[in-house]
């Protein structure tokens, strides 16, 4: 394995392994590794000849309120574990060899990233479909794996592709949960103690709607009980939404007919925490 800065020596690379015929896997992360990032890694290990993975905090997905410059960073710890789960290329670049001082290109995103982190977040998909695409276009991968953790992304990246005919398969994976549900996230390293305690709810308040979901409760009923499970079990903690959506269209829905993904950020100390579950009427 070695570490790439440069983006036009990484897409000098790239080129030359696509004129071997060699299959490119790319796993676009922030760093900061956890086992949900290395399940990933793994999953692209086995469907590619030439792994790329990059660590990048990519400061356009941030809002000018946001955990930007408190990002957690171990490059040095996410460069072994790739190296132990077989990347060949980590790529690393600094901001300013990603955006150039005249960049002013952007992806303009479609209606799936309207709701949800969309809404409490106005910029942040335009940030994540641009650097994924610049992504795209440096690395050349045939796929590249993403994380049903962040299961609006993984909408948005879909839609980008087929709109605008990326020749990239996207993979989604499911989520990596510590063992008592808490999602794995980078950003769980922002809780105390005491927050850490209370966190395992937010997958738990998610439990708790499937099953009021699968014996016939319908959105708003849901949404009303599941805020009041939040309320009662994470007292401190401030929900930023919980929705229930189509898990395709990433629309809120009225009344069920059909399988739905129900979606919750909730604000815990310094984090904001996001977490999902689909529920399946097995139609
Ligand atoms: P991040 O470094 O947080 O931007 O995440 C990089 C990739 O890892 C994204 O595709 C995430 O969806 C994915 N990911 C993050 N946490 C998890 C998790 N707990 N389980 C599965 N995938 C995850």
């Amino acid at each position: 394995m070695y570490c790439e800065t440069s983006p036009a020596a990484l897409q000098h690379s790239a080129l030359t392994w696509r004129a071997q015929g060699r299959v490119v896997g790319l796993v676009p992360t922030m760093g900061y590794w956890h086992e949900g990032h290395l399940s990933l890694v793994r999953w692209a290990r086995e469907h590619c000849d030439t792994l790329v993975a990059s660590v990048f905090v990519n400061p356009t997905q941030f809002g000018p309120n946001e955990d930007l410059s408190k990002y957690p960073a171990d490059l040095e710890r996410d460069a072994a574990l790739a190296q132990e789960a077989g990347v060949d290329v980590l790529f690393c670049p600094s901001k300013d060899q990603m955006y150039g001082p005249d960049h002013d290109t952007w992806i303009n995103v479609p209606a799936v990233a309207a709701h949800l982190c969309g809404r409490s977040r106005p910029t942040h998909f335009q940030g994540v479909a641009t650097i994924v695409c610049k992504l795209f276009n440096l690395a050349l991968p045939a796929f590249a794996v993403f994380g049903e953790k962040d299961w609006q992304q993984l909408a948005l990246l879909r839609a980008m592709v087929r709109d605008l005919n990326l020749p990239v398969r996207i993979e989604g994976r499911p989520i990596v949960r510590e063992s008592d549900g808490l999602a794995m996230s980078s950003r769980n390293v922002y809780l105390t103690a005491q927050e850490r305690r209370v966190a395992p709810h937010i997958h738990a308040g998610l439990k708790f709607l499937a099953d009021a979901a699968h014996k016939g409760a319908q959105p708003a009923e849901l949404i009303e009980r599941t805020t009041a499970y939040y309320a009662q079990h994470i007292p401190t903690g401030q929900l930023d939404y919980l929705d229930v959506v189509d898990p395709v269209r990433i629309q809120p829905v009225q009344t069920i007919g059909g399988d739905i993904l129900a979606a919750v950020a909730l604000r815990l100390g310094k984090a904001r925490l996001i977490d999902n579950m689909y529920i399946s009427y097995g139609k």
